[in-house]
């Protein structure tokens, strides 16, 4: 261990043992660096080497060609991957995302070069420690991101970078350096050539992350007029600290952060938004019906709560509970003022929503002591059977005592 704390997992001391035993260089690199020295948990180890990819399969029994191309195999050992890659110094940059072509190198140096940010571009082996070309740890201590080399020619390169400096910055608790900050509000406008998939990476990402208010600097900077305007209405409108206090007071998964930052939108405009970051039906299906439903008051009894369960469905009702447990966090913090009233209401609905749910209530026709097939012999036919097993299911939640099958063979006489 160094000074730095940097306790690379056994795997990885292997990896690069067995690299440097075959005469290369071999470096953990990146986002695990920068983990371990801040004493977060790295999500997966990145290896750079000045070995080939060719010559790394020649080493390694197991190997996945993953990006060849630019340089990346996998190394397979047990069932985790972990991805190689030569040293690579970038060719030119055509359409602000993609180098024209890449070109490897021996030099460690070039490939920390090419690295978006400084707190992201040190490299770290038992043999020599950490490599800190462009004063990582120094920006690391004083919470900064910083590019590497110049802002401006690093952003005009890759515009995706600038999404990726506010996700951090969201991550880590950081500020953005001067001039890294002025470069994003410069170039702000070049964020329309990246895939809105990618934009949605790291919009999540900044959402779901410690400090989900740093969205607002996707605001600040320009990044979401030329991408995304509905947000950068939301954010840049009256209701901006309503959208800001409610993140923070929402759970962190995508749907009740996402919900939490267009709560203040039409449900069509949060459809279309949701759409537009091509995210998948069910998040934008959920986040709308929440939004939608936001301001459906549930009375407190047993009857219109079975009711309301059986109109949403069970998953969707208990994120509704979730999404109003944020929602007055959010008008208290607001307003200074205590809700007791509204908390109650609430605690009240959760607890009788764990007692119809622990006596197995009926709340849908698939609950109900009675089938279609049962109405069949009984003499229904067609339409009948679905309006009548309906009603049925209309009588039983007001009643739940009454489902069983005798009584509600008995009850179809009485319906009209
Ligand atoms: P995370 O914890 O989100 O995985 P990370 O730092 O590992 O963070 P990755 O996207 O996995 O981020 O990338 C790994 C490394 O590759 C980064 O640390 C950085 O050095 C480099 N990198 C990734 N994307 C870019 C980019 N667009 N431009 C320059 N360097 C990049
Ligand atoms: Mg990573």
């Amino acid at each position: 261990m160094d000074k730095y704390n940097i306790v690379m997992p056994q795997e990885v001391k292997d990896i690069i043992k067995q690299i440097e035993a075959a005469g290369f260089e071999a470096f953990a690199v990146g986002g695990c660096v920068r983990d371990c020295i801040l004493g977060r948990t790295p999500q997966d180890w990145d290896i750079t080497t000045s070995a080939l990819p060719s010559q790394i399969k020649e080493i390694f029994a197991r190997t996945i060609d993953t990006g060849i191309q630019h340089g990346t195999v996998t190394v397979m050992i047990g069932k985790t991957g972990y991805e190689i890659t030569t040293y690579r110094i970038d060719g030119e940059y055509k359409d602000c995302r993609h180098p024209e072509n890449v070109e490897f190198s021996s030099d460690l140096k070039d490939d920390l070069k090419r690295r978006d940010f400084t707190i992201n571009a040190m490299a770290y082996n038992d043999s020599t420690g950490l490599v800190d070309e462009f004063d990582g740890i120094n920006d690391l201590n004083k919470g900064i991101i910083r590019c590497v080399g110049d802002a401006k020619e690093r952003f005009t390169e890759d515009a995706l970078r600038m999404m990726r400096a506010i996700r951090f910055s969201a991550q880590l608790g950081f500020d953005i350096e001067e001039n890294t900050y002025n470069a994003i509000s410069k170039l702000s406008p070049s964020i329309s050539h990246v895939s809105m998939e990618r934009i949605q990476v790291e919009l999540v990402k900044t959402l779901l992350s410690d400090n989900p208010g740093y969205v607002m600097r996707f605001y600040e900077t320009g990044l979401f007029k030329y991408v995304l305007p509905d947000i950068g209405r939301v954010l840049g409108g009256r209701y901006s600290r309503n959208a800001l206090t409610m993140l923070k007071f929402s759970k962190k998964q995508p749907v009740f952060r996402y919900a939490a930052l267009l709560n203040t939108l039409e449900p069509e405009n949060v459809r279309k938004t949701l759409r537009e970051l091509k995210l998948d039906n069910y998040t934008v299906e959920h986040v709308t019906k929440l939004v939608a439903n936001s301001k459906v008051t549930i009375e407190e009894n047993e009857p219109a709560l079975r009711e309301a369960v059986h109109q949403y469905g069970r998953e969707l009702i208990q994120m509704m509970f979730e999404h109003e447990e944020a929602i007055i966090a959010t008008k208290e913090e607001i307003t200074g003022i205590k809700l007791a009233g509204k908390k109650k209401h609430l605690i009240v609905l959760r607890t009788m929503y764990d007692e119809i749910t622990k006596r197995g209530d009926c709340i849908c026709i698939k609950d109900l002591d009675i089938t279609g097939n049962d109405l069949m012999e009984y003499g229904l036919k067609g339409p009948e059977i679905g309006k009548t097993l309906n009603e049925l299911l209309g009588v039983v939640i007001e009643n739940p005592r009454l489902n069983d099958k005798a009584t509600l063979i008995a009850l179809i006489e009485h319906l009209n």
